[in-house]
């Protein structure tokens, strides 16, 4: 393999490597990811008007996804109601594929100021404190709902899409 030739491989696996990385959080009830690109991007996404908390919108690519900043899931099951093309299904039980996390540096909590934003909204009771600091997310009892996220007066509450 000639150099150019060696450079843009290189080149092109590095920024595959980091597409790969970047995960969207997606509606709940969805058992095949593909789906979402396969279907969605024909569908008038009744699944955004129907969510009650105004949390799905629609990507650049067409496809749904997960905002946390207007609110959190509580998972009622009306977008996957609303699916015709069985992307979300009605019976599944998987809730929404992500991972929630508390950056210590961020949070209030952590650097000795007393704050119980994220406590309260958290239903799942999944969020643990040490005495009366250090909160820390339990990922069994987590149920990646969100409703901590926009509560949290310093930003320190993280998701991703797993
Ligand atoms: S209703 Fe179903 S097919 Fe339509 S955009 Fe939402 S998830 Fe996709
Ligand atoms: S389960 Fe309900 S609250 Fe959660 S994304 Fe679907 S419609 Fe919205
Ligand atoms: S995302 Fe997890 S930690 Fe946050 S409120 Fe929901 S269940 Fe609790």
């Amino acid at each position: 393999m000639r150099r150019r030739e060696l450079f843009n491989s290189l080149a092109s696996s590095f920024t595959k490597k980091k597409e790969e990385q970047v995960e969207f959080i997606r509606p709940p009830y969805n058992e095949d990811k593909s789906l979402f690109f396969k279907e969605c991007p024909s569908c008038e996404a009744p699944c955004v008007t129907l969510c009650e908390e105004d949390i799905i919108v629609i990507a650049e690519d067409k496809t749904p996804i997960i905002d946390f900043s207007k609110g959190g899931c509580t998972y009622c099951g009306e977008c996957a109601k609303a699916c015709e093309y069985e992307v979300l299904i009605e019976d599944s039980n998987q809730k929404i594929s992500a991972k929630v996390e508390i950056d210590m540096l961020k949070c209030l909590s952590w650097n000795n100021t007393m704050c119980f934003s994220c406590k309260d909204p958290c239903l799942d009771d999944a969020i643990e404190f040490l005495g009366m600091f250090r909160p820390s997310v339990l990922e069994d009892k987590c149920t990646n709902c969100g409703f901590c996220i926009n509560v949290c007066p310093s930003e320190a509450i993280s998701v991703k899409g797993v």
